[in-house]
């Protein structure tokens, strides 16, 4: 008998439906049948894959309500973000249907003959997806690898499968041949495991947390198998003195509190010059007493529940270390709940200023000047990306290039943009997503000679 999981709405806490998981023999024949549909789909003419993805899009296009309806019962998320989420799927699709027409090799200059290097697909590729950004984090992955012509196999996470398997229907709708991509729901040490120890599976795009992503790594190793990490966060937001502090104050809690705090980019700390501590203070506990934390399944919501019981008490016993300095509102009754949260904190070794709580909390310190910012941004195991907000253009592009993360915002929160690479430093990850670049992270760089 298959085993089911029944997804649960983290609003409500009501049953939305019961996903059948995937077992190993599942697994298995499905990579099987990515393998085989990988020799066809290689083959296809570039002209014609970049019109199946872009028929993909547009298929996309026509469901995304449908598929953020799915994601506000599934994931809790609002319907802005919903919304957003899927149509960020749609763009990468369109974004690299440009690709299969445009994977230029080179003709280097050698004694003796011609050299040409090509860009060959890897095969099939693996995506393992996290529960925060269903959505969008498997697009990343799946756009660009199936314009490099490789086939994939795509692991939800177990809790959040529901927008997963719709898109994987609606690709076979845009008439996407059968195989070239398959979402397998399931649990990661069946699924995502198989991802890593199958021999088929020639590249493993994971994202989720650092200590499953060091044990990906590891497993990756045992086959040389080619492997992208995106992992965990506690970035920075740093705000100087001569910045629009009001702005700064009124935009810091959509950086840290967006998702519910459930966001890889996250800005959960906030480092803010003593100068204006009080003032950035007074602005921030006024603009997170304003965020509308409801029920998303109301338009109006900024912010939704967690995503599952289990995050919440993991959340939760965070803030029952600390002293909450203020907080804003939430819903009461059933639901995932927790309050928007303001720590403040002297202690760069305190817990909640070193971890990824992936919650809606917040810790703020103070600093003196440029290079103690730069220092304590600095001053983490992780490096995903980070703000600052400051009036001084040549401060921002210097305080920008000093901090140790993959994706800075100058007097802006964003991380994520499908133009532009994303990824992390240090135990935030290894490798790049999105931008230009990103189909040839899903080849090989093939160099043939030709004796004259
Ligand atoms: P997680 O527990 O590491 O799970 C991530 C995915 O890996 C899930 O699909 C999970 O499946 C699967 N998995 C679990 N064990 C596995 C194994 N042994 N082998 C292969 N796959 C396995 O992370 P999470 O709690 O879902 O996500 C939150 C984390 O993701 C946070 O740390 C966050 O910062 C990070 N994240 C990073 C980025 C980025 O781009 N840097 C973006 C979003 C999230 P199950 O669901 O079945 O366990």
């Amino acid at each position: 008998m298959t085993d089911l999981f029944t997804v649960v709405n983290p609003a409500t806490e009501q049953p939305v439906v019961d996903v059948p998981l995937t077992d190993l023999a599942g697994t298995d024949a499905a990579i099987a049948a990515a393998h085989e549909a990988f020799q066809r789909w290689r083959a296809v003419a570039p002209g014609e894959r970049a019109a199946l993805l872009r028929r993909f899009a547009a298929v996309v296009d026509a469901h995304v309500d449908e598929l953020a309806e799915l994601e506000v019962r599934n994931a809790g998320h609002t319907w802005g973000n919903a919304r957003w989420e899927a149509g960020n799927v749609r763009d990468c699709l369109n974004y690299y249907s440009g690709a299969p027409e445009r994977m230029f090799g080179k003709q280097i200059p050698v004694p003796g003959g011609t050299d040409l290097t090509f860009y060959e697909p890897l095969g099939v590729v693996g995506v393992i997806v996290p529960w925060n950004f269903p959505m969008p984090i498997a697009g990343w992955g799946f756009a660009p690898a199936l314009a490099a012509g490789n086939t994939v196999v795509l692991k939800p996470a177990e809790i959040t499968p529901l927008t997963a398997l719709r898109i994987g229907e609606l690709a076979l709708e845009a008439g996407l041949p059968e195989h070239v991509l398959t979402v397998l729901p399931g649990k990661g040490s069946v699924v995502g495991e198989r991802f890593v120890t199958h021999e088929l599976v020639r590249k493993v795009v994971f994202t989720g947390s650092t200590e499953v992503g060091k044990r990906v790594m590891a497993g990756c190793a045992e086959q040389v198998k080619a492997v992208t990490l995106e992992l965990g966060g506690k970035s920075a937001n740093i705000v100087f003195a001569d910045a629009d502090l009001a702005a700064a104050a009124a935009s810091a809690p959509y950086a840290v509190f967006d998702n519910a705090g459930q966001d890889c980019c996250a800005r959960s700390r906030i480092l803010v010059e003593r100068s204006a501590y009080d003032e950035f203070m007074a602005g921030f506990e006024k603009a997170v007493s304003a965020l509308r934390v409801l029920d998303p399944s109301d338009e109006s919501s900024e912010m939704g529940p967690l995503v599952s019981a289990g995050q919440r008490a993991s959340v939760q016993g965070y803030l029952d270390e600390v002293d909450v300095t203020f907080a804003g509102s939430r819903p009461d009754g059933a639901g995932y709940w927790i309050a928007p949260s303001v720590v403040t904190v002297d202690d760069p070794a305190e817990r909640i200023w070193r971890e990824e709580v992936f919650g809606p909390v917040v810790a703020v310190m103070p600093f003196d000047d440029e290079a103690d910012a730069v220092a304590r941004a600095n001053d983490s195991d992780y490096g995903l990306s980070g703000s600052i907000y400051t009036s001084d253009l040549g401060r921002g592009l210097r305080v920008a290039r000093a901090v140790e993360a993959g994706n800075l915002s100058v007097n802006s929160h964003s991380s994520v943009r499908y133009w532009t690479p994303f990824g992390g430093y240090k135990e935030s990850g290894l490798g790049r997503e999105l931008g230009p670049d990103a189909p040839l992270a899903f080849t090989e760089e093939k160099n043939v000679f030709i004796a004259h």
